[in-house]
């Protein structure tokens, strides 16, 4: 069995409110980053007891270089940093039997779930695949599914595992924390959470869910929160304005469909960012 783990920080074991998540803080230094990989391995142990014979992990939270890299199992190889998009599941093929998400978190707009956000608060809405509305977690399912490769897995706040039973039916979950506001959890200790990451990644393993094939032609739609940001997103060829703050763009090949949903979601985030700076200054940020 070859298992891929896309991690995310949001959601992760012990994760409450966004100084330990934000890249440079001394919380995500002494406390984030460290959590992560505790999550992580206990997954990739779960795997491993189950049969797993080869384990990526894409360290995927902001730019891709979170996990404390000596502290992630040694089984398992570990792709960090940023640039390499492929849908952010690089090297992903049909040679894998399934992705585990671990550490999510729920789409743009949830009540009660920690920092929901889809991609980024700065620039987006929604986004929609053939108008089903999706967080990251029916993004990383849809461009997975193009490979025949099923999302077994997905952990996080209690927000993100119900978000993902409702999209996908057929998936194992594992809630480690139930959010009370944007910015606060109820935490299951740290040995009850891997316990239970460690025996759904198992089950998971084990397990023989189906993959989320979406319609030929994929129609991908943005919602920005401005239509500043949608001026933007309109220059990539062949995208539809269809709204003051939406761009939509279909395709017939998958590839071409989630490239054009990574450009459009860039080209709206550069014209937020600089909204963002203009408004509030150099070194503002938006999560
Ligand atoms: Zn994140």
């Amino acid at each position: 069995m070859s298992i891929y783990i896309v991690a995310d920080m949001e959601g992760i074991s012990g994760v409450s409110g966004e100084t330990v998540v934000r890249v440079g803080h001394s919380e995500w230094a002494e406390r984030g980053r460290h959590y992560m990989a505790s999550d992580v391995n206990a997954a990739i142990e779960g795997a491993l007891a189950a049969g797993a014979k080869r384990i990526w992990v894409r360290d995927g939270h902001a730019g891709g270089d979170n996990l404390v890299r000596e502290r992630v199992h040694p089984a398992a190889h570990l792709i960090s940093g940023a640039g390499a998009v492929s849908s952010h599941l690089p090297g992903l093929d049909d040679g894998f039997d399934a992705v585990f998400l671990i550490g999510f978190h729920a789409r743009m707009g949830t009540h009660k779930a920690q920092m929901d956000h889809t991609i980024t608060t700065a620039a987006i809405d929604e986004v929609r695949l053939n108008g089903t509305a999706v967080g990251e977690i029916g993004i990383y399912a849809a461009y997975a599914g193009t490979f025949g490769v099923p999302v077994a897995l997905v952990t996080g706040d209690a927000a993100a595992t119900k978000e993902s039973e409702v999209l996908l039916g057929d998936v194992g979950t594992v809630a480690v924390q139930e959010a009370y506001g944007r910015f606060s959890s109820r935490l299951l200790s740290f040995e009850d959470a891997h316990a239970r990451i460690r025996e759904g990644a198992a089950v998971a393993t084990r397990s023989r869910r189906l993959p989320w094939r979406l319609e030929i032609p994929i129609t991908v739609a943005v919602d920005f929160l401005r239509s500043a940001d949608a001026d933007m997103a309109e220059c990539v060829p062949l995208s539809r304005r269809s709204g003051p703050r939406t761009v939509e763009y279909s395709a017939d090949a998958p590839d071409v469909a989630f490239r054009a949903l990574q450009a459009l979601v860039h080209l709206g985030g550069i014209a937020a960012h600089r909204w963002a700076t203009t408004i509030y200054g150099s070194g503002s940020k938006i999560v």
